[in-house]
């Protein structure tokens, strides 16, 4: 059993990956230095939905009841453009929490803030890293250079950390999405999959979160030209029920445009280096597991770190226990992304006469087992000893 009392971790990237291991890894008594390029973090992003296993970290850390009055979507359901029911609600599906980003962004600053084993250096952006520990970080002052027994890089799908050493990346691109906060009271808690592709709207804290893709040749123009009057005409013919949301939006800056982007690595750790969340396996959104994923990469490094000798016996832990089931949800949160954006009419009809009936019928306990990752109660165990 590693003591972490007198263990110094860098975590590189601040967003929900990085501060989580940061107040985790300074829960169970690490030295932490938290890193992020952004020099005032504020509200950034729109909606966000976090399942059972992230809540689970996020209650272990005590950041439950900051989180409560957050929605729970029970209910939600798969339709086609028309409203007509493709899959209902699968029952033996967990809850999950819809949250704002700038939520949760907030109430994991606030605790950051709180704790007095982190040193947080907002403004601090990280150029390269050594496998011995050695970091290179650019501020308002100028550049320094940081030592650290361990390096967690949770600095997002386009990791610079991941770039200056060799984990064996694969990067690749994918359609784009908008995503919009609309005055609360439009949701209709539900996500249509339609010959636009995707559009979903669901209750946020105070708001109504809606996300639609871009992919076809009309709503790819629209994006091009930033035109807000092409866009919501190319939604609304395909799913008349997007217009009174599309209709909210004052102007095009009201939406974020996020192009969907995948990493796979040969290997998560160098030396003293690891990766963590999107920078070690950004996903396809479909499944809602990309943050998730990063809590329960957390939960599961810092187990690790408590649990053995010393810091390679606990990385190879770490990849040897997420690699896998993380790759199973991000396989098929890509699988269900290119069944769900599929616009040509044929495939549309297949997938929604053919193959969502047979769907229907298909266990449900053992595919939230595999979106899960593991038993929230195992994680909400960990993140609270930590
Ligand atoms: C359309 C869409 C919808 C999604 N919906 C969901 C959902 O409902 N539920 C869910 O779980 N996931 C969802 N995701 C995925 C989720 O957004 C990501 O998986 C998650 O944000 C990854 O978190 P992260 O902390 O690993 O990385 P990021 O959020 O990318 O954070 C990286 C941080 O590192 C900082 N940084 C970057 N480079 C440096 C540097 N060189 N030095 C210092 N700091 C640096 C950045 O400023 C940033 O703060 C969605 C994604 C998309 C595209």
């Amino acid at each position: 059993m590693m003591q972490l009392d007198s263990l110094r971790v860098i975590v590189v990237g601040g967003a929900i990956g990085g501060s989580t291991t940061a107040l985790l890894l300074a829960k169970a008594g690490a030295h932490v230095t938290l890193l992020e390029r952004i020099a005032h973090p504020r509200a950034v992003g729109a909606g966000i939905a976090i399942a059972a296993n992230g809540m689970a970290v996020l209650e272990g850390l005590g950041l439950g009841p900051a989180l409560a009055d957050a929605p729970l979507v029970r209910n939600g359901r798969i339709v086609d453009g028309n409203g007509r029911a493709l899959l209902e609600p699968m029952t033996a599906m967990p809850p999950v929490r819809m949250l704002r980003r700038a939520t949760l962004a907030a109430v994991l600053l606030d605790a950051i803030a709180a704790e007095p084993r982190i040193e947080a250096r907002f403004g601090s952006e990280v150029l390269a890293v050594h496998p011995e520990g050695r970091v290179r970080v650019r501020h308002a002052q100028g550049e320094t250079e940081l030592q650290a027994d361990l390096i967690i890089a949770a600095d997002g799908a386009h990791s610079v950390v991941r770039e200056s050493l060799d984990f064996g990346a694969r990067v690749s691109e994918g359609i784009a999405y908008v995503r919009a906060l609309v005055p609360a009271g439009l949701a209709r808690e539900e996500e249509a999959w339609t010959s636009a592709g995707i559009f979903g709207s669901f209750a946020v804290d105070a708001a109504t979160y809606l996300y639609a893709s871009a992919g076809t040749p009309a709503l790819q123009a629209a994006v091009a030209a930033r035109d807000l009057d092409a866009f919501r005409q190319a939604w609304s013919s395909a799913y008349p029920a997007a217009q009174p949301l599309l209709a909210a939006l004052a102007r095009w800056d009201d939406l974020l445009l996020h192009r969907v982007v995948q990493v796979h690595c040969a290997r998560w750790s160098v030396g003293r280096v690891t990766l963590l969340g999107d920078a070690a396996h950004a996903m396809a959104p479909n499944l809602g597991q990309g943050a998730n994923s990063a809590m329960v990469d957390a939960a599961i490094l810092v187990d690790a770190l408590r649990s053995f000798q010393n810091v390679p016996a606990a990385l190879v832990a770490y990849e040897k226990r997420r690699r896998p089931a993380v790759t199973r949800v991000a396989t098929t949160s890509s699988r269900l992304g290119a069944l769900a954006d599929a616009t040509a009419p044929r495939a549309r009809w297949l997938r929604d006469r053919v193959l969502m009936p047979v769907l229907r019928m298909l266990p449900a306990k053992r595919a939230v087992r595999d979106v899960l990752q593991e038993q929230p109660e195992i994680l909400r165990r960990a993140a609270a000893l930590s």
